[in-house]
């Protein structure tokens, strides 16, 4: 419509004459509105169009008459426009390189052209000039596609180049919007693409992109695109320039560089010399569950652990200020785990031939491994540090040298010194000198050998200044070439252990000494299998065994003790069980030719498992053969004295009726006291004797039957008038009787009864009580006298036992009436017991069994065999 409209104005319709006189007119006229649409062409111009009126009419003048477009004409055009003046171009037409005189007018709201064709250029002044600053000629010999837009994307001109890689004809291209030309059309992004671009430069903006370009079928180029608008001085936009560098093989290269990139076994990333990322391979998008989209820009600091961030950043800003290769340590989140990796990222800016930063190409490597491995051993470091601090030694480690380069705390202390005096040879100055000597010649051997060595050494107490032993320990600490990197070593003090084996060794002397001495039998029995294993040269000497004997283990307690002392030895190892060791016993020893040997021996458990004892032996013999001459003596003595004893009895009896038959009263008192008194000592004696036969085996016993009670009655009487100080009570009656010596019976109650007085002298009555089971009889003596200590209650029997307690010792008597008593019961086989409380009184208890065949047992002749 608007055409229609503008054609009305300014055509002047009315005026035929006009219009036909254009038609004649020589040259091309055309007639251009606002919009630069043509409004009226005569026939000249659609000859040169080679074009319709209907095809020109209402078209834009610039995509209608390719061959007439020059940046010089739309230039004019313009000029025309902004002046109301007229004006000529001259200028070689893009397409059929002829030369064109145009002449221009300004018409109401419009310009009219006047093209005329020439064979050669004209030299007129004033006309526009004809080479504009990107002449056709001028650019045709340029690699790069240039070609020159109307603000609105119109191509003016455009050089060879492009026009020969899509195979276009320049008319093809010239006058129609760059959009639409092949190159661009083949995609609609692209064509958006440039369009923008335009709308940007025709603001007055340098636009710079790239883009993909399709020249023909089947080829693609990348171009770099710069859009420059060209300002005239009234500061309007008058053209553009486009210019399009071919980036294909650069890209290609970079795609192959991509491809490379995205091989490598790291995360890679380039960024532009601003520091703005541009690229990142795939492993840093498949690391990081970014794009490389979402990476562009400061996109990369994203994945950054938040406290590495700042770090990062800093140092990344003075890697791009001094164009200095960048490394940082830095945590990057796994995309989908969260987790955080240490990686070290390093950055290489690649600069070109003027020195300029071109890109930066950058790496991140994953150190988490690396890392913890640091940690573990940094850790473990620590861990050594402490347990070297902690242990109760020197700690030191030496260079493969021999130098120290590393104590404890512990090290320092005893020897008051720092590490610097210690460190490299100081140390040694603590070394006692002559281990000096002895230690050194030994460590530097041992470094050419690699062994690990042991030594003993003094070392100085720095404060002190005494000297402790130490034992040295080294160990070789190697590297994976088995080359020995350091040595490991600790000082164990050993001062005490030195002192305790001294003391050891001196006391294993003494042993060996008492054991070599040839004085006391030793030897090592097997609890168990109750088998000599050891004996010493003084037990071999003595026993006359030898040591093949015993190595033989044949030596058995039953063949070297005698049977009959089976029970002894038992007891005494029952002791060793419970106890460890045994009271010394007397036994003998069955030599190797069946004599005995008296022996003193005792043992004590000293091993388990196998349990064994060592035991001692004593030759007893010279003490046992004294003792048997003092039995022997005593025998004697006691023998010698009875027959004057009882001759001085009898004289005195018979004295005493010649006195009374004179009637001689007056010495009776003195008589009386001398028989009581000889007859105390005729008592003393046969208690000698009994004493001395019993020693021998030799006590007789009479076969007879004994009313126990009536036995018992009669001595109590008698003792009671012998004894009137204390009231003799008997208790409990007894119908049976005994087969047994009358005699002996009656001593065994006689001597518990005379104790029973003698040893209470304070009391006033003495109990006796005779009792019966169905297979014995108990006769119970009690007093209330001074009692018996509990430790004594045994030995009381022993012979010639007397206490020591000195409110006893008063009273008088030789200890062998319970002597007598305890084996008297013993050969009735009986028992005898005390039950005693001290200051309260005793009860003895004797015990005898009711045997049809109440005979003593045969007694026992204890043979002893002197050597
Ligand atoms: P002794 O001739 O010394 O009485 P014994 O063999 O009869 O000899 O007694 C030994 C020792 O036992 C005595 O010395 C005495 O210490 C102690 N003893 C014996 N009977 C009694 C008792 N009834 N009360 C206290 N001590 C007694």
């Amino acid at each position: 419509m608007s055409h229609t409209k503008q054609t009305r104005r300014l055509t002047p319709a009315s005026s035929e004459t006009l219009l036909t006189m254009l038609e004649t007119l020589p040259g091309a006229f055309f007639f251009l509105n606002d919009s630069d649409t043509i409004v009226y062409a005569n026939a000249q111009a659609q000859v040169i169009t080679g074009a319709t009126r209907e095809e020109l009419h209402g078209n834009p003048f610039w995509r209608s008459a390719p061959h007439l477009v020059s940046t010089a004409l739309y230039q004019a055009v313009l000029k025309t426009r902004q002046t109301q003046e007229p004006t000529e171009v001259e200028y070689g037409s893009p397409v059929t390189r002829t030369w064109l005189h145009v002449q221009l007018a300004p018409t109401m709201g419009g310009v009219m052209l006047h093209v005329h064709p020439r064979r050669a250029p004209a030299r007129r002044q004033e006309m526009v000039p004809t080479s504009p600053p990107l002449a056709v000629a001028v650019l045709d010999g340029l690699h790069a596609g240039i070609a020159v837009l109307t603000p609105e994307g119109i191509v003016l001109e455009i050089n060879e180049a492009p026009l020969d890689g899509a195979h276009l004809r320049r008319e093809e291209v010239i006058g129609q919007p760059l959009t639409q030309t092949p190159w661009w059309s083949f995609t609609p992004a692209g064509q958006e693409q440039l369009r923008a671009a335009i709308a940007r430069a025709s603001t007055g903006e340098t636009v710079l992109f790239e883009t993909l370009v399709r020249p023909r079928e089947g080829m693609f180029l990348h171009l770099e695109v710069a859009i420059t608008p060209q300002v005239n001085a009234d500061h309007h936009i008058e053209y553009l320039v486009i210019a399009g560098i071919d980036i294909t093989a650069r890209k290609r290269a970079e795609e192959e560089i991509r491809v490379l990139v995205d091989a490598i076994p790291q995360l890679v990333w380039m960024a532009r010399p601003d520091g703005s990322a541009e690229y990142c391979n795939q492993r840093w998008c498949d690391y990081t569950g970014m794009t490389c989209q979402q990476a562009q820009g400061d996109g990369w600091l994203q994945p950054i652990h938040p406290d590495d961030q700042q770090r990062t950043l800093g140092v990344w800003q003075r890697a791009l200020q001094t164009g200095r290769p960048y490394e940082a340590e830095q945590r990057l989140r796994h995309g989908t785990t969260g987790d955080y990796r240490w990686f070290l990222v390093r950055a290489e800016p690649f600069k070109d031939a003027q020195g300029q930063i071109v890109k930066w190409f950058g790496t991140c490597t994953d150190i988490q491994e690396q890392k913890r491995a640091e940690q573990q051993l940094k850790e473990s470091r620590e861990n050594l540090r402490v347990l070297a601090e902690t242990v109760p030694q020197l700690v030191w480690t030496t260079g493969p040298d021999n130098r120290l380069d590393y104590c404890n705390q512990r090290y320092c202390e005893y020897t008051h010194a720092t590490f610097e005096q210690l460190q490299g040879h100081g140390w040694r100055q603590f070394l006692h000198p002559e281990d000096d000597q002895g230690v050194m010649p030994l460590r530097y051997q041992t470094l050419e050998t690699g062994e690990p060595f042991e030594s003993e050494c003094r070392l100085r107490n720095g404060q002190t200044g005494t000297y402790r032993w130490f034992l040295a320990r080294g160990m070789p600490v190697r590297d994976d070439t088995g080359q020995i990197t350091k040595w490991f070593g600790t000082n164990t003090d050993i001062q005490e252990q030195k002192r305790i084996e001294e003391a050891l060794r001196q006391s294993q002397e003494r042993i060996r000494a008492l054991i070599d001495s040839n004085i006391i039998g030793i030897t090592t029995a097997e609890v168990e299998g109750e088998v000599l294993v050891e004996a010493n040269d003084a037990w071999l000497h003595m026993s006359g065994y030898t040591r093949e004997d015993v190595r033989s283990r044949t030596l058995t307690r039953a063949r070297i003790t005698p049977p009959e002392q089976a029970p002894l030895f038992e007891r005494a190892l029952q002791e060793v069980t419970t106890r460890g060791q045994h009271t010394p016993i007397e036994a003998e020893l069955v030599c190797k030719d069946g004599s005995r040997l008296p022996v003193l021996v005792g043992g004590v458990l000293f091993q388990d498992r196998p349990r064994q004892m060592v035991g001692f032996a004593l030759d007893n013999s010279a003490r046992k053969e004294l003792e048997q001459r003092k039995d022997d003596f005593i025998g004697m003595a006691s023998h010698e004295l009875r027959t004057p004893l009882t001759a001085l009895k009898l004289q005195t009896t018979l004295l005493a009726r010649q006195l009374a038959k004179q009637g001689t009263q007056a010495s009776a008192p003195a008589l009386s006291s001398m028989e009581t008194q000889i007859n105390k000592l005729i008592r003393l004696v046969e208690e000698l004797l009994d004493v001395s036969k019993i020693q021998a085996g030799r006590l007789e016993y009479r076969q007879e039957t004994v009313d126990l009670d009536a036995l018992l009655r009669e001595i109590a009487g008698t003792m009671q008038q012998s004894h009137p100080s204390h009231r003799i009570l008997v208790q409990g009656a007894v119908r049976a009787s005994l087969l047994g010596d009358r005699d002996r019976l009656g001593q065994v109650i006689t001597n518990l009864l005379e104790n029973a007085i003698k040893y209470a002298p304070d009391a006033q009555t003495v109990e006796i009580d005779l009792s019966a089971s169905e297979d014995a009889v108990t006769i119970r003596v009690r007093d209330h006298g001074l009692g018996i200590p509990r430790e004594q209650r045994e030995k009381i029997f022993e012979r010639f036992y007397r206490t020591a307690d000195p409110k006893q010792r008063v009273i008088p008597g030789l200890g062998m009436g319970l002597y007598i008593v305890a084996e008297i019961v013993k050969r009735y086989g009986g028992t005898i017991t005390v039950d005693s409380e001290v200051g309260k009184g005793s009860t003895f208890t004797v015990t005898l069994p009711l045997m049809r065949d109440a005979r003593p047992r045969k007694a026992r002749h204890a043979r002893h065999l002197s050597r």
